[in-house]
């Protein structure tokens, strides 16, 4: 293969060029250190140089102050759907989910392993098309926290803004969308995502976790399950991925390079906006699965009149160079992902497809 195709995967998903260019410089040898940054203890000054930079990257873009802690963990957002309720439902052992997809749902089958789990809203029956409004949401006042999904990765929905909660801690899942637009992180408890969407590759995950929540981690727990045991030890109680540590500190990096999230954020508008004005303009040809208010930045979600013509676009975009625009196994369908590394000129080539495919099939 000579150039570097389209590739509209989910996840794990698109890294920027220049992060990959200056990665693939370092991994045979890291200057003035003489070693590849994959052969390089995690106890090392090298090592410790990256990981302030991959700290303080994400200080700095999310504003986060030093009443959050920032853990790399293991185990992908899949071990937080455990570790959330272990550490933090304890002492009420009852917490509230917001279900919005099928995350969401895994999330909930862990918590209920631990205590009381009250669905203050579901979309499910409507095939997960939207965001709960904030007044259907059926909170409990008195419950651990409040848990939702920032982006649903399958379903190409995204909350536009946060539930109001009010005092109950809230913990996000933002695999699909942490840093693709500045968030408030003090309307948080804790944030957590695995890299692998938008912000590095698979084998590490990012837990920002508000102080006070990790005195609510009991010492029977056990070791690696404690946040406690990863706050104390810096993330260093074991081996950490030292190599996912390192793309999240390029990738701030770019971020910070490129104008920071206000500017990312604009850039995403733009590239989402193409696809959907693309969608909205086909008279129905191509027809969004979710809600116009509930649509996603990261993830766009279509359907064609049928599942054959649905196999023959995925057919024909991947001859043309496009690459994982099949829809999740469960759904179908077309979903173009395009996160932050995702190039413009990416998505305006598949509008063109789009519209070529239209006019010769229709
Ligand atoms: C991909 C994804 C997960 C699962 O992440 P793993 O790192 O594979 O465990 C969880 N939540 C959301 C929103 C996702 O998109």
């Amino acid at each position: 293969m000579e150039k570097r195709i389209y590739n509209f995967s989910a996840g794990p998903a698109i890294l920027p060029e220049e992060v990959l260019k200056e990665a693939q410089k370092d991994l045979f040898m890291l200057p003035g250190v003489g070693m590849s940054v994959l052969e390089i203890s995690h106890r090392s000054k090298t090592f410790d140089k990256i990981f302030a930079d991959a700290v303080g990257g994400l200080r700095s873009l999310l504003s986060i102050d030093d009443n959050y802690d920032i853990l790399f963990l293991q185990g992908g957002a899949s071990l937080q759907f455990s570790m959330v309720p272990l550490n933090i439902m304890p002492p009420k052992n009852k917490a509230d989910y917001i279900v919005t997809g099928a995350w969401s749902k895994k999330a909930v089958k862990e918590a209920k392993r631990v205590g009381t789990v009250n669905i203050a809203a579901s979309t499910e029956e409507e095939k997960f098309n939207r965001i709960p409004k904030q007044e259907e949401l059926k909170l409990d006042p008195d419950a651990s926290y409040v848990h939702f999904t920032s982006n649903n990765t399958i379903y190409g929905t995204e909350w536009q803004t946060e539930p109001n909660v009010g005092n109950v801690p809230l913990i996000c899942d933002a695999s699909s969308d942490i840093l693709h637009k500045k968030i408030d992180i003090n309307k948080y408890a804790m944030v957590y995502a695995g890299a692998q969407k938008n912000m590095g590759p698979s084998g590490v995950t990012v837990v920002i976790l508000r102080k006070d929540m990790v005195e609510r981690s009991q010492d029977s727990l056990h070791t690696m399950l404690n946040y406690k045991t990863h706050t104390e030890k810096g993330s260093l109680y074991n081996t950490p991925s030292v190599f996912g540590v390192y793309i999240i500190s390029l990738i701030t990096k770019w971020l910070n390079e490129l104008g920071g999230l206000d500017a990312m954020y604009n850039l995403n508008k733009e590239k989402a906006g193409l696809l959907y004005n693309c969608i909205d303009s086909s008279n129905g040809y191509y027809k969004g699965h979710a809600e116009k208010d509930s649509r996603s930045l990261m993830n766009i979600t279509f359907n064609l009149a049928n599942e054959e013509l649905e196999k023959k676009f995925v057919v024909e975009s991947t001859a043309a160079g496009f690459s994982g625009l099949k829809g999740h196994r469960s759904v179908g369908g077309i979903r173009a992902s395009v996160y932050n590394a995702f190039p413009k000129k990416g998505v305006e080539a598949l509008v063109n497809f789009m519209q070529d495919f239209q006019k010769k099939n229709s």
